[in-house]
């Protein structure tokens, strides 16, 4: 059994528990827990995101301590407002709360400005003027060393000066930058003389022009968490080899030095967690928006159906590793049905209808049968369903030459519609292609409620709507919105949007019982037998719009097959 198991197993005991757990016992930060969860306001956040939410916030929480909402804004370029509003709009919405602690780093442009400073005074810093191109060739590779720049050790007088004039607004983008000097020979690259700022003319959505130079991440990421005194500053593996840099520009000021904790990032089979692919998606038009349903975004979940519950309850069943792994969709998928089950009002609906028409019930007659609202939930109480003579019913629900077992409706077969009675099949009506178009029975006015009423054996039951109370709507299904189970495993050169899958969304149209008809946006039912489904945000009056969040059972033979 490897680590990752053995985590998965006993999540009380991933190791980033065991290290807060650790220094709380040694005393390193006088047993204070303060984390932060740091997004780029150049996106949406999406279930990856959600696994960092959760360590973070949780951590804080589980010790007393508090987590810091902080925009990590240090590159002007792709940053948005819309951004900024949707993080702080999804991670309230998946239950956490950051209290007063709301940061952008870009408040301490000032102050890390004098870090910089002092860098050079220290004569730990200097201006370069490699171009591009030169810096490759200089930056050397892991097993080779790289060269002095040129101008490595000019004098600290003058790199304050040519420092204050890159602030200043003297050069164009791009014409030198601020190095860090610290070892051009280190065998871990981002040792190797890193650059501190760039010149970049650009508005910045928090600070407008005041700026004209901006901190690179390695040298921003350390100071905002010093500044904002966090104790364990936890991100994702890739950061591991950054961490000697944080910790070099820490000692070297002489600052509040948090520990910095790499986990492993969420991978999600058939879906992207890359930030810039979803907003090629989105701007491509391929998806209706960040929170198009398909998307793996926090508010494309939310739009699907998806609770807060359930996106939690998987973060905390995927466990923290140091392991990069993919995680099967399906997992996400059994979260969600586990939470609706347990939520979730029943009601019926139709998505693929078929009309059926009862012979001996009355043309005009009509009555209501009750219908139970959670079986899971007795306190849910129950509700009306109308009846009448003409119903709809699921194509997939009859068939006129049945297969061995197909228990439910065929000529000749009787089945129970679910509440209702007890009906059997007299015929069908066809049209000019030889389709059937309508089903014919008869039901026995013995068997009101659904209850068999000499006790003969009737295998199938049925869901139904009342053709003529039943609501006309808009059913959105949804499958997975690639093709291929893991998107890295694309060969070169192929662009992921060819895997995109055609079918993740499929429009049809289909009925309702009328009283999830009227349900307002963001409202959960379960169709009976179909699925979970959320009322859309695009439902008109009289016409509701429902997402299909997830079907009933698992689609998915074994981790990651498609069935
Ligand atoms: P970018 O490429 O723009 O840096 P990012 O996915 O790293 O994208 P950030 O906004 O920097 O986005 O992420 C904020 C926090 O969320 C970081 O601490 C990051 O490590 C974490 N995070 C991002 N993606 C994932 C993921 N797939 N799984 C777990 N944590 C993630
Ligand atoms: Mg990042």
């Amino acid at each position: 059994m490897n680590e990752g198991q053995q985590e998965k197993s006993s999540p009380n005991l991933h190791f980033v528990r065991q290290i807060i757990a650790e220094d709380n016992q040694s005393g390193k930060f006088g047993g204070r827990v303060c984390t932060r969860f740091p997004p780029e306001p150049n996106g949406y956040l999406h279930i990856g995101h959600a696994k960092a939410i959760c360590l973070d916030f949780g951590m804080a929480q589980e010790h007393g301590g508090q987590c810091h909402l902080r925009m990590d804004d240090t590159n002007p370029v792709k940053e948005d407002v819309e951004y900024i509003e949707a993080i702080e709009r999804d991670v309230r919405w998946l239950g956490f709360d950051w209290g007063p602690h709301f940061y952008f780093a870009s408040d301490y442009f000032g102050r890390m400005i004098e870090c910089a400073v002092q860098l050079i005074k220290m004569g730990k810093a200097y201006v370069c003027e490699l171009s591009a191109e030169e810096w490759k060739e200089y930056r050397g590779v892991p097993t080779r060393p790289g060269k002095e720049s040129p101008t490595r050790n000019r004098s600290v007088a003058d790199n304050l000066d040519l420092f204050d004039r890159m602030r200043q607004g003297e050069f164009p983008d791009g014409f030198c930058v601020l190095r860090a000097k610290i070892d051009m020979a280190s065998p871990n690259i981002h040792m190797r003389d890193p650059v501190l700022y760039r010149i970049l003319h650009a508005a910045h959505p928090h600070t407008g022009d005041l700026w004209c130079v901006y901190p690179t991440y390695d040298f921003a990421h350390g100071l905002e968490d010093s500044f904002e005194q966090i104790t364990h500053s936890i991100c994702t593996l890739e950061f591991e080899v950054h961490r000697p840099l944080y910790d070099w520009f820490l000692e070297t000021l002489g600052l509040y030095h948090p520990q910095q904790i790499e986990f492993a990032r969420l991978n999600l089979s058939y879906t992207v967690m890359s930030k810039r692919k979803l907003l090629e998606l989105v701007k491509e038009g391929l998806v209706r928006g960040w929170d198009d349903p398909r998307m793996p975004t926090l508010c494309g979940l939310r739009r699907r159906g998806y609770t807060p519950e359930s996106i939690r309850a998987f973060c905390d069943v995927i466990g923290v590793t140091k392991f990069n792994s993919l995680t099967d969709l399906a997992l996400l998928e059994h979260c969600v049905r586990e939470d609706l089950n347990k939520r979730s009002w029943r009601v019926m609906g139709v998505i693929k209808p078929l009309k059926l028409v009862i012979e001996n019930y009355p043309a005009d007659g009509e009555e209501t049968f009750e219908a139970v609202n959670n079986p899971e939930d007795p306190s849910a109480g129950t509700h009306r369903v109308p009846f009448s003579r003409e119903l709809w019913i699921e194509q997939d629900d009859f068939m006129e030459m049945p297969q061995k077992k197909f228990f439910r409706l065929a000529p000749g077969q009787e089945v129970r519609l679910r509440y209702a009675c007890l009906v059997t099949c007299t015929g069908v009506v066809k049209n000019a292609a030889g389709e059937v178009v309508e089903v014919r029975c008869t039901y026995d006015p013995l068997s009101r409620g659904g209850t068999s009423p000499d006790g003969r054996k009737v295998k199938g039951t049925i869901h139904w709507v009342s053709a003529r109370h039943a609501m006309a709507s808009e059913m959105r299904l949804y499958d997975r919105l690639f093709t291929v189970e893991n998107l890295a495993d694309l060969p070169d050169g192929k662009d992921f949007r060819e895997a995109l899958n055609p079918a993740a969304l499929t429009v049809v149209p289909g009925f309702v019982e009328p009283s999830a008809g009227q349900a307002v946006a963001g409202t959960r039912f379960q169709f009976e037998r179909i699925g979970y489904f959320s009322v859309d945000p695009d439902s008109k009056p009289g016409f509701p719009v429902f997402n299909r969040t997830v079907t009933l059972k698992d689609s998915y033979k074994a981790v990651g097959a498609p069935a």
